[in-house]
């Protein structure tokens, strides 16, 4: 179907015109050329019809019977007559003389005669068919003297031969035309093709991958647009096969994440069951039900996180912002884990400065980006790291550091660990979404998340925030992203 489009398109907006052009320059060389042929046919015998007039008006002082003597010998013998054809006309209008001898039995088409003897110079032109149907060019000159018996000269040439070299010229001309629109024809078809079967190609391959099948690629024929055209295509393929395997790993991950924490809840509850009644130890109850408590506590954080992303990808993910004491939430998110890495033996120095300007956010999602980078410096260190927190402002900004002498991100991955499912380490529990959505919620605070790594050496998570330099006095906002990554809208309370 494509291809027939092109091709018409080609065959109306191209080919039309150059076949256009060409007739009209055919059609106007061949005019030229008759006009040509004919103006000098037509020269020749107006040349030739001068000598004869002069002539006639050299002897018509003579008397009668001289003058009409000498004008026939004049017609009869003269030194034209192989090429043209001189005849007198009788004062009646009928042919008298002829310089061929042929004698005139049918009235000739004389409208040249009639012309002549209208037109005020006494000459009348004519071209078309004799009575024998021969193609000629015949001029009329009427004779002025009174005396002769004769009104007017007809000076006849054939026009074949002219009209064979000019047929000659038009099937040559038009050979030519027709050569340059077949070439035409020919290298506009190879052009067609040239863009027609790439373009095939590129939909089989985008029909391959609306299958689902994401192993087709392009191969590349050229270096032009349509080569740039299948590298984009066979590009964007790589790069959805690569987000296709990331999100397979994802789902792997969050299963595996969900089964663990639901495995200990259910061995636990099962083990709390057959106690029932049996007057065990109170300490194995107790045990039972903070492991359902803690794992219950973990599936919910990362439902929360799932919920928190989904809305992010959705648009819909809403920040309360109020003017907020950085430091309460940040503490809080320390007091938190304080028990794990003792736990862990892991050494987490916090020291709380003094004060630290206030800043215009979202509590409890600020408390989750410092709960999730905290949980990742405790998750990716080792018994004997430590884990420091500092908190410094600085020219509008309070920032806050998380540094951890964990196992440290690979320089690889270091650009791609904020990109959402990206987990660059696989063997540590994780859905690869903590980062993703820190790092946005950041984002809408106008803050910033870097993070500087060595591997084997530990990493640093450094979040910037802007302090409220509007004070006290701004209201709560209510802002909703529209578009993960891409917008916001706010909302005045
Ligand atoms: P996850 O839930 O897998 O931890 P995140 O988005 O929080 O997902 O982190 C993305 C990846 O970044 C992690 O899989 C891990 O490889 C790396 N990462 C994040 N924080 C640290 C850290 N403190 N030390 C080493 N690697 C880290």
């Amino acid at each position: 179907m494509a291809v027939r489009s092109i091709t018409q398109r080609w065959i109306f907006n191209t080919l039309s015109v150059i076949v256009l052009v060409i007739v009209i320059i055919v059609a106007s060389s061949i005019y030229g050329l008759r006009n040509f042929y004919y103006t000098g046919v037509r020269q020749s015998i107006d040349s030739r019809a001068n000598v004869v007039t002069g002539i006639l008006i050299r002897i018509s002082d003579d008397n009668t019977i001289a003058f009409n003597a000498e004008f026939r010998n004049l017609i009869e013998n003269s030194d034209e007559k192989s090429r043209m054809e001189i005849t007198a006309i009788d004062r009646s209008g009928r042919i008298a003389l002829s310089s061929s001898g042929f004698s005139y039995t049918q009235q000739e088409n004389m409208s040249d005669y009639e012309d002549a003897l209208k037109s005020p110079n006494g000459r009348g032109y004519y071209v078309g068919k004799n009575v024998m149907g021969e193609k000629i060019m015949a001029v009329s000159v009427t004779v002025e003297s009174s005396a002769a018996e004769y009104s007017a000269v007809r000076y006849v040439v054939s026009l074949e031969n002219v009209d064979r070299v000019l047929l000659f010229y038009t099937l040559g001309l038009s050979a030519a035309g027709l050569v340059i629109i077949g070439l035409v024809v020919l290298s506009g078809s190879f052009f067609i093709r040239s863009i027609v079967n790439p373009v095939r190609e590129v939909g089989a391959a985008a029909r391959k991958f609306a299958t689902g099948d994401m192993s087709a690629r392009i191969v590349k024929k050229s270096d032009d647009e349509l080569g740039e055209l299948c590298d984009i295509i066979n590009y964007m393929a790589d790069e959805i096969s690569a987000s296709e395997e990331v999100k397979n790993d994802f789902i792997s991950s969050v299963s595996h994440e969900l089964r663990t924490p639901l495995t200990a809840i259910k061995g636990w509850s099962e083990t709390l069951l057959s106690l029932e009644g049996s007057g065990e130890e109170r300490s194995n109850l107790t045990k039972g039900l903070r492991v359902i408590d803690s794992e219950t506590e973990r599936l919910t954080g990362m439902v929360e996180e799932l919920l928190d992303f989904s809305r992010m990808q959705n648009g819909r993910l809403t920040l309360v912002k109020t003017n907020m004491d950085i430091l309460a939430e940040l503490g809080e998110a320390v007091l938190i884990y304080g028990e794990r890495a003792r736990r862990d033996g892991i050494e987490l120095a916090y020291e709380e400065p003094e004060m630290v300007s206030p800043i215009f956010g979202d509590k409890s999602r600020l408390r989750q980006v410092f709960i999730n980078v905290i949980d990742n410096a405790l998750k990716y260190s080792s018994q004997g790291g430590r884990v420091e927190i500092s908190v410094s402002e600085e020219e509008g900004f309070v920032q806050i550091a998380v540094a951890d002498t964990g196992c440290g991100i690979a320089p690889e991955d270091l650009p791609k660990i904020k990109t959402k499912f990206y987990k660059a380490n696989q063997t540590r529990r994780g859905s690869g979404i903590g980062l993703a959505v820190a790092d946005e919620i950041i984002r809408l605070h106008e803050g910033e998340l870097q993070i500087e790594s060595q591997l084997g050496a530990g990493t640093r998570v450094t979040i910037l925030l802007p302090v409220n330099r509007r004070g006290e006095t701004r209201k709560t906002e209510i802002s909703t992203t529209m578009e993960f990554s891409m917008s916001e809208e706010k909302k005045e309370l």
